[in-house]
């Protein structure tokens, strides 16, 4: 499989990054396990020049971790890039892999944690971890003055990167949080299996995210 670059590679964590014990370890034992997936820090993808930032969580094990591409072949990212190419921003044919010809147009999706968690649950000392990256990536972009969190550890670590305050802004689906330096930071509901199934995020409901953050672009 061809993995795919990071826009903004510079300030990408180097591939054996050793900060976080147990998701070394795990990513170690799916080294030898699957020796031709990614499992590595998953680089973020998109558009360096973007104006809107999305803030995913970490990598799915069968997504991101092996595919190298956030969101890439796993169930939440057929919602998402759906979604993102009803509004404009993703073209191509998006095909659960990094070898498709899939591109995003304005935005960019960055993960809170960029190494696999098992469970899919980083803990808050490998979330704050992790944070100097996240935040180094935000730096590098050129104008994202928008951004979306997806689920509520990404809009935590969202918000501390962007300079608000916890717990003063509170998570809640389609919640609008202005920044002190006038960005702003809509959160939804994680586009996960779990969330769709249950019912808890549909499809209309995460359109309305992207239509909010169109809006607030068009105003701002
Ligand atoms: S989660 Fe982040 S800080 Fe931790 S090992 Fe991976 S890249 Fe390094």
């Amino acid at each position: 499989m061809e993995f795919a670059p990071s826009p903004i590679p510079a300030t990408e964590p180097p591939r054996d990054c050793p900060r976080c014990p147990r998701l070394v370890a795990f990513r170690e034992e799916l080294r030898v396990e699957y020796p031709d997936w990614w499992n590595s820090p998953v680089n973020a993808f998109g558009d360096a020049h973007a104006w809107l930032g999305i803030i995913g969580l970490a990598p799915g094990k069968h997504g991101a971790n092996r595919t190298g591409r956030p969101f890439t072949g796993d169930f939440a990212g057929q919602l998402l890039f759906d979604t993102l190419g009803k509004f404009g921003l993703a073209s191509g044919t998006y095909a659960a892999t990094p070898e498709d010809d899939l591109a995003l147009n304005g935005a960019i999706i960055i993960n809170a944690v960029k190494c696999l968690p098992p469970q899919n649950k980083p803990t808050p000392e490998e979330i704050r971890t992790c944070r100097p990256f996240l935040e180094g990536q935000i730096d590098a972009l050129a104008n994202p003055r928008i951004f979306v969190a997806l689920g509520q550890i990404a809009h935590q670590s969202a918000v501390k990167v962007l300079g608000g305050r916890l717990p003063k802004a509170k998570f809640g689906h389609l919640a609008e949080h202005r920044m002190p330096d006038g960005r702003i930071l809509i959160d939804s509901y994680h586009c996960s299996r779990y969330n769709q199934n249950t019912g808890r995020l549909t499809a209309d409901m995460f359109e309305a995210v992207f239509a909010r953050a169109l809006e607030l672009r068009a105003t701002a």
